[in-house]
């Protein structure tokens, strides 16, 4: 789960990590009273769940409470890159001397936390890497050890930051990784860390990804949870008790298990299609959670075909195929399904299916066979 950045930086706060004065917002008026409380100038800041706020207009100075109301006036509701913005943060405003960039992230090939530094901050972080792949410093910390004032001089020095700052930012950095493990989080980015013109170090901004599977330890951070800003078919699926992820493409996919549906997916795109999403029914999966499943997957107005792969084990097929037929009842479908069904009852779950002739429903016995016919009727 991602967090918005006045949200990461509460976190932060909380361990340590140096942030400026700041108030979340949700009305011009609250943004208003939030500016006066903290004292000219301000930064009226666009909270949502993309980068590149900047540029889009989304951040602005306030130097009096005119230019406060205006600003905030002009950034609520504003569209970010796709994303509308329901909050502000008022924060004091810093005076920039040095940018810098910070990072510390789970890299899953090594299995170990990765820390990151470089002296070029402010701009998106692969533009760093195309400009000067060396300009960003890596290393990686053995969970074991911990972040070490050693780590924070290495990346430090090699990064090539200010000589008077190695010090603090090291420290920061260390905070910064408590943070990360303390708070579950699968990435913590700073981007710019900053040094301000009395050289102090401070984090600007804040993009913090928690593991949602660890959301049960961390109340606060579950709290955090905002529904009208998450994709509403994602919603409709976590209330659902479904695992669902949306993708870009026009194929809805169902399968039984999180590895088939994985591997259906890559047969779909060698196929040459693009699927829609990642629905995982479950193993055990019961006529109604298919019901529930179908639901969520068309309301989704980009679905222009369905793939059913099931492998029967616990799944009993016949089970889904009567999911699908009631389904079918239920719904007003007007997308053709590809169905593939096989392991325990597909004979049974393949007979029901004959039988209710439903419309626009095609068997096929593989699952390339399945992917090449959904492909085939999506376009
Ligand atoms: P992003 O564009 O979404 O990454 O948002 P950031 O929070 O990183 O802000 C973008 C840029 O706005 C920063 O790199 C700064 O240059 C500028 N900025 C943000 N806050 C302040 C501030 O308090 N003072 C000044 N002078 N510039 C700021
Ligand atoms: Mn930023």
């Amino acid at each position: 789960m991602d967090l918005l950045e006045y949200q990461g930086k509460q976190l932060f706060a909380k361990h340590g990590v140096s942030v400026p004065e700041g108030r979340p917002a949700a009305s011009v008026q609250e943004a208003v009273e939030a500016a006066d409380d903290l004292g000219y100038p301000v930064v009226i800041k666009a909270q949502v769940l993309i980068g590149g706020r900047g540029k889009a207009g989304g951040i602005k100075l306030a130097n009096n409470r005119a230019e406060a109301e205006e600003h905030a006036r002009a950034i609520l509701g504003m569209d970010i890159r796709g994303f509308t913005v329901h909050e502000l943060y008022v924060e004091k405003a810093s005076e920039i001397e040095e940018e810098y960039y910070a990072a510390i992230l789970l890299d899953r090939s090594t299995k170990k936390p990765l820390a990151m530094l470089s002296r070029m901050g402010g701009m998106d972080v692969e533009e760093i890497a195309e400009r000067d792949p060396n300009a960003i410093i890596r290393i990686h910390i053995d969970p074991l050890i911990g972040f070490q004032a050693y780590h924070g001089r290495r990346l430090g020095y090699e990064a090539g930051i200010a000589g008077d700052v190695v010090r603090p930012v090291g420290a920061l950095l260390a905070k910064l990784y408590e943070t990360f493990v303390e708070e579950d989080a699968v990435l913590v980015e700073v981007n710019p860390l900053l040094v301000t013109k009395d050289r102090q170090v401070v984090a600007l901004d804040s993009k913090f990804t928690v593991d949602g599977n660890a959301l049960p330890r961390h109340p606060e951070t579950a709290a955090f949870r905002d529904p009208s800003a998450e994709d509403p078919q994602e919603r409709m699926a976590r209330e659902r008790g479904l695992t669902y992820v949306k993708l870009d493409g026009n194929i809805g996919i169902l399968g039984n298990g999180a590895g088939l549906v994985m591997a259906t997916l890559d047969v779909v795109a060698q196929q040459g299609g693009q699927p829609a999403n990642f629905l995982d029914a479950g193993g055990g999966s019961k006529a109604d959670a298919v019901v529930s499943a179908v639901e969520v997957i068309l309301s989704d107005p980009k679905v222009t075909a369905v793939l059913f792969n099931i492998f029967g084990g616990i799944t009993r097929c016949d089970e889904v195929a009567r999911g699908l037929i009631e389904a079918f009842n239920q719904i007003d479908v007007k997308v053709p399904f590809v169905v593939r069904l096989d392991g325990t009852n597909d004979e049974e779950g393949r007979r029901l299916l004959a039988e209710a002739n439903l419309p626009n429903v095609h068997v096929e016995k593989t699952m390339l066979g399945a992917a090449a016919k959904v492909v085939e009727l999506a376009r």
